[in-house]
């Protein structure tokens, strides 16, 4: 293991520059929070829509008193039980936190991500407000090659290997009753109802049309590689040059396509589902194709609501 030079790549980030780096989700584009000249520069490389709100990241608990004032009772619960971790939370805003953060908001989302260099990069930076570090429009980066080739090696990356999770936090807002799961991720519905006791509901994919102001960058369609994804059915007939994610046991007759089983390892085909949407616009596929997932599998596999729902995004774009 080659050793990481935090005190240069902390330096880096109080000149205000840019440092991807990872976390088990996803790598982040890492700015401090309170500089704006640098958190300008993330929209202007990523691409991103002004209007889109961004994540802060914090190693310590204590550093959440510079962006609120408030914790309520439900978010200190959560934050027990699932910090460091990929959850992300909700707060009312301290006036202090830069627009730019908030998009303008009167809320500021905050999340301890659990990976140690993450942790120890915060540690030496405070807090680091942190997208996922790719394209806009492009799938998030879940190894620092993704990164390396979406900036053409312009962006230093502190590289930590391949993202455990490799799907975006669930973010949560716990200010409302009931509590609203604006983006699913890792952490389910069902897993917050059995640490905390309350059952938040899940925001549908399709509010998008109607959002509201409380999750604006649901509204835009991320993840997508260029070739059009679909859902495999009876009706579709993949091209030769197609790519096909199987991740039950079914087997598929072989017509020459890329074809790739997952056997119901659920994880594995979150982890690396955003790699092979890139391997498909590596490799110029006309198409990829996901089999869909039964009520059954998504019963008891709690982390395909959220691979569902980033599938459906990408097929939505
Ligand atoms: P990304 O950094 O691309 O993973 O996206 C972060 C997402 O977190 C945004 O697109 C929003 O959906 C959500 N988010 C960030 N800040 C807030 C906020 N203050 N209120 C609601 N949602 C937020
Ligand atoms: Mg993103």
């Amino acid at each position: 293991m080659v050793s990481i030079n935090y005190k240069s790549y902390g330096e880096l980030i109080r000149q205000g520059n840019l440092v991807a780096f990872p976390t088990e989700t996803v790598y982040g584009l890492g700015a401090s929070a309170w500089n704006p000249a640098a958190i300008n520069e993330i929209f202007r490389v990523k691409g991103r829509p002004s209007d889109n709100p961004l994540i802060v990241h914090i190693s310590k608990v204590d550093m959440i008193y510079e962006f609120t004032n408030y914790i309520p009772p439900r978010a200190k619960l959560l934050m027990q039980k699932f910090w460091p971790g990929p959850l992300t939370i909700i707060f009312k805003k301290k006036n202090t936190v830069l627009d730019s953060v908030t998009a303008g908001l009167d809320t500021v989302a905050l999340r301890m991500p659990d990976h140690p260099v993450a942790l120890e990069l915060i540690n030496h930076t405070g807090p680091l407000v942190a997208p996922s570090a790719n394209i806009s429009g492009k799938p998030s980066p879940t190894k620092s090659e993704h990164v390396v080739k979406d900036y053409n090696g312009k962006i230093p990356v502190i590289d930590g290997g391949d993202c455990k999770i490799g799907l975006e936090s669930t973010v949560i807002n716990a200010t409302t009753t009931p509590a609203v799961i604006l983006r699913p991720g890792f952490i389910s519905a069902g897993e917050i109802e059995q640490k905390c006791g309350f059952l938040p509901v899940v925001k549908k994919t399709s509010d998008k049309d109607n959002f509201t102001p409380q999750s604006p960058g649901t509204k835009y369609s991320h993840y997508a590689p260029d070739a059009p994804v679909y859902w495999l059915d009876q009706t579709k007939k993949p091209t030769s040059n197609s790519l096909i994610l199987l991740h039950s046991a079914i087997q598929l007759k072989d017509g020459g396509m890329t074809i790739l089983k997952f056997d119901g390892d659920y994880s594995r085909f979150a982890r690396e589902l955003y790699d092979w949407f890139r391997k498909a616009d590596i490799e110029k596929k006309d198409a990829v194709y996901i089999e869909p997932f039964t009520k059954t599998q998504l019963m008891n596999n709690s982390i395909l609501e959220a691979v569902k729902n980033r599938i459906e995004k990408a097929i939505s774009n």
